[in-house]
């Protein structure tokens, strides 16, 4: 009877994993179908996050975060989307929109604010596969009129797994046109500490997650002093991502870090709200 009852069991168990794992499949191409239709309808938007400098704490770059809100759906965070548009193929040309977007929207930011402020994009591993990536940047900064120094291109690790040879001679071209190159989540991947060595970085993103409980935890708080020194023997850019505390950002700015950005300086917002805040915002006292 036993043996008897952990079988049913084992099979209700199935049933129950198997329409899980359905309700899932069935979800992502529900997703897909939604969100081919929202790129095509323009109904994807940017927002920004401003990226503070430790020191003055002035908005010195902003980062476009591709945002989606769907009438079927709701909001869809892109970290459920994104991983979609890389399988289908729809990564390039939502990059691309973002792409332009963000451009257009810097260079109305700075002509309205008679600012400076940089722009820093998020690039996926398959938009870096794609053998035209180099010509598609270049003429979306001659056709926003952009300078290429004012702009840094964010890769995560996982961009650097395949075809690595290809894609660092990439990076050396957009090096050299004056096009900055960060690595996004700095510290969660395989194998950083060689990369600074071989690819062309100017920039580090210390991940969020180091920087989450760096008041309480002593061990994050020594990698993150570690990442510092190590970003500062390749002289990169040191950025901590996901600044919620005034603690946190008091000790990221005494370790040495160059720009802040979080939650506690500023959410992603409109390129509207984004132009009251720079425009308007002392922020001297964050
Ligand atoms: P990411 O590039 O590491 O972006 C930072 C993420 O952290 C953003 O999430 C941002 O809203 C969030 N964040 C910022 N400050 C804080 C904070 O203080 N606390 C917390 N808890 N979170 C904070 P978001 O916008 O949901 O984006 C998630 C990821 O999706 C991004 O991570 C990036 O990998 C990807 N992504 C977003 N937009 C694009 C895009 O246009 N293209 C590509 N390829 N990927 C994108
Ligand atoms: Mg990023
Ligand atoms: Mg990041
Ligand atoms: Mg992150």
């Amino acid at each position: 009877i036993a043996l008897f009852e952990a079988k049913d069991r084992g099979r209700d168990c199935h049933a129950y994993y198997d329409s899980q794992l359905n309700e899932r499949a069935q979800r992502r191409s529900a997703l897909r179908e939604a969100l081919e239709r929202a790129l095509s309808e323009r109904a994807l938007y940017v927002h920004y996050q401003p990226q503070l400098s430790a020191k003055a704490s002035e908005v010195e770059c902003v980062e476009a975060l591709v945002r989606w809100e769907s009438d079927k759906f709701g909001a869809v965070s892109p970290e459920e989307f994104i991983p979609l548009a890389e399988e289908s193929g729809l990564i390039n040309e939502l990059g691309e929109f973002v792409l332009n977007q963000a451009l257009a929207d810097v260079q109305e930011l700075n002509r309205r604010c008679e600012t400076d402020i940089r722009l820093s994009v998020n690039i996926s591993a398959q938009q870096m596969l794609d053998s035209k990536i180099v010509s598609k940047i270049r003429e979306a900064l001659d056709a926003a009129n952009f300078s290429p120094e004012a702009l840094t291109l964010e890769l995560t690790e996982t961009v650097l797994i395949q075809e690595f040879d290809r894609i660092a001679s990439e990076l050396r071209t957009l090096r050299d046109m004056g096009i900055d190159i960060a690595i996004d989540d700095f510290g969660t991947g395989y194998s950083s500490l060689s990369y600074l060595n071989r690819l062309p970085i100017s920039e580090l993103k210390i991940d969020r997650s180091f920087v989450r409980d760096i008041d309480q935890n002593k061990y994050n708080r020594k990698l993150i002093a570690s990442i510092i020194a190590l970003g500062k023997g390749h002289e990169v850019r040191l950025v901590a991502e996901g600044v919620e505390t005034s603690s946190q950002a008091i000790l990221l700015r005494e370790l040495g870090c160059h720009l802040l950005q979080g939650f506690h300086f500023a959410r992603p917002m409109s390129i509207d709200k984004l132009i009251d805040f720079v425009g308007y915002g002392d922020h001297s006292d964050v």
